[in-house]
């Protein structure tokens, strides 16, 4: 007698093609009396649509590997194997001397033939599935169509069976309007709009409470206001809505602006943005009595920290301090017109015109000694190549130099922005604000606050890298000056404070 599993496999989904669990089971069993094989153990698959992958058929595999049994039977090859890979492991055992038989179709897996037939039928299996599932979607997207909707009722509606349409739960339904009416008011948040329904007995599918995240998804469904909604498109549906457009229209309103309240609410201007002059630590803003100030945590450190208008205070005078007058903005510019960067520019571009016309020249030389037969082919394309090569490196140098000098105009609106600085930041809402002062300021330090000392450390002082400050021209709407002034004068703009 050889011992094999049972393998039976049942879809929830769908039943009733008579293949039912105790079906599959008897027609097991009767093959293996007639064929002199005893089982073992069952493996009983239940498959939901929702669950991906087979776990049990798996495990049987696994087992059988280890030899806990010498073979397997199932009920038939087409409901066994559900895809190649599934068919390739049941061929894998085979090949692996573990006896595979199936009760419902009379192959014999060990002879070729039998081989063969199983491979057919596998095959025509997958095809089927597959085309069933276009079907399936083809039948959906036609339903949607003509205002049905092809899946399960939200909370508050009823399933009527296959074509028919959703009809409001007399139970359910009133609770659902209610949520949408109590939502709507604004008095609610969606924690406790979710505790208040379920003290009104609203539950969800299997009648458990409704969860936090079913009602959101409640919220968010327009088929509540008549509308099927199936990949970002809508369809107007037959069934009848439980609330009105302009309602649902409001909830989502409302959710959009406490969506965007969480993410922009600023309360403290200078969060993240201090260091600890003592320790070094990040401050935290904190509010007492009316007041925002910015603490060092740090238990051993003696620093207090700042209220925050002091802060504001402090740094408004930096930002004052570091914006261009006019006799800045002159000395700026005289600078820039004292170093020529034009005709800088110029002369280099003359020499690359030079530089080109020598390798020119040099093209026509090489291919005369190559006529004249003073070189032989292969030299002549050697260093023809090379040449050529050449030309195109000084052609790009060229390009380059052009690019420059176009955006030498660039320097015009950094001239512009700096000299504005301390009314742009006045301007700017506190958003804005918060960037500005990351932009100017690497680090500012609060020290010794009972004497109020602000130390600011300004990105744009004399000599220094005033990469932060072209990144502000950016946001500003203006063009890109990175690449115009280290490219143009270097790393360093000249100061005009010198
Ligand atoms: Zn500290």
């Amino acid at each position: 007698m050889t011992q094999c599993f049972g393998y039976v496999r049942v879809s929830t989904a769908k039943q009733g093609d008579g293949a039912s669990l105790e079906a599959q089971k008897d027609a097991i069993t009767g093959f293996a009396s007639q064929n002199n094989l005893t089982i073992k153990g069952w493996y009983e698959e239940l498959e939901t649509a929702s669950k991906r992958g087979r776990p049990v058929f798996d495990q049987m595999i696994k087992d059988l590997k280890r030899g806990k049994a010498k073979g397997m039977i199932a009920h038939r090859w087409d409901r066994t194997a559900r895809n190649f890979s599934d068919w390739a492991a049941i061929s894998d055992l085979s090949d692996l001397g573990i006896k595979v038989f199936c009760a419902g179709d009379n192959i014999d897996f060990e002879s070729r033939s039998g081989r063969l037939m199983a491979d057919i039928q596998m095959v025509l299996a997958t095809d089927y599935s597959r085309n069933l599932s276009i079907e399936v979607q083809k039948g959906q997207n036609q339903r949607l169509k003509e205002g049905y909707w092809p899946w399960a009722a939200p909370i508050g509606y009823l399933n009527n069976g296959e074509g028919q349409l959703k009809t409001l739960c007399p139970r359910k339904a009133p609770l659902v309007r209610e949520a949408f009416e109590l939502y709507a008011s604004g008095e609610h948040s969606l924690t406790s709009l979710t505790d208040h329904m379920r003290t009104r007995g609203l539950t969800g599918h299997n009648d458990r409470p409704i969860s936090r995240r079913n009602l959101e998804t409640t919220l968010r469904n327009p088929f509540y206001c008549g509308q099927l909604r199936c990949k970002d498109r809508l369809y107007p549906g037959k069934h009848e809505p439980l609330v009105s457009v302009s309602l649902f229209k409001k909830i989502q309103r409302l959710k959009e602006d406490r969506c965007i309240k969480k993410k922009t609410k600023h309360p403290f201007l200078f969060k993240r943005l201090l260091t600890c002059g003592a320790c070094g630590r990040t401050l935290t803003g904190e509010l007492q009595k009316g007041h925002i100030y910015y603490r060092c945590h740090n238990r051993s450190c003696a620093e207090k920290g700042m209220r925050e208008d002091r802060v504001a205070k402090a740094v408004k005078a930096e930002i004052e301090a570091i914006t261009w007058d006019e006799d800045q903005v002159a000395q700026f510019r005289a600078e820039l017109e004292a170093r020529d960067l034009f005709a800088e520019l110029k002369q280099l571009l003359a020499s690359l015109k030079l530089r080109a016309a020598d390798v020119q020249a040099r093209q026509s030389r090489l291919t005369d000694l190559f006529i004249d037969n003073v070189i032989a082919e292969a030299e002549f394309k050697m260093r023809k190549s090379n040449l050529a090569l050449d030309l195109a490196a000084i052609d790009e140098e060229r390009r380059d130099l052009e690019q420059q000098a176009e955006r030498r105009g660039d320097l015009e609106d950094l001239i512009s922005f700096v000299s504005r600085l301390a009314t742009v930041y006045d301007a700017a809402n506190e958003t804005r604000k918060r960037e500005l002062i990351k932009e100017l300021f690497e680090t500012i330090e609060i020290l010794n606050s009972a004497c109020s000392t602000v130390v600011v450390a300004a990105a744009y002082a004399p000599g220094r890298s005033i990469s932060k400050i072209q990144l502000s021209v950016n946001r500003n709407g203006q063009k890109d000056l990175t690449n115009a002034c280290s490219e143009v004068i270097g790393e360093r703009l000249p100061s005009p404070f010198n």
